[in-house]
């Protein structure tokens, strides 16, 4: 499970910030389904957080 998180981490590219158009920072990944991880970003100048992908189905 850490491995497959990891391995998703790897091709992962910080979504911009809604705000302030930076990259955001990662904060965490969260195994949401048996092959759905989802990411947590963060920015650090606004403070905003975005979910990766935003829905799950
Ligand atoms: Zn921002």
């Amino acid at each position: 499970m850490v491995d497959r998180i990891r391995r998703a981490f790897d091709e992962l590219e910080p979504p911009a910030c809604p705000i302030c158009r930076v990259d955001m920072t990662w904060a965490r990944s969260t195994l949401v389904a048996e092959d759905a991880i989802r990411h947590l970003f963060h920015c650090p100048i606004a403070g905003a957080l975005v979910k990766e992908p935003p829905k799950s189905n």
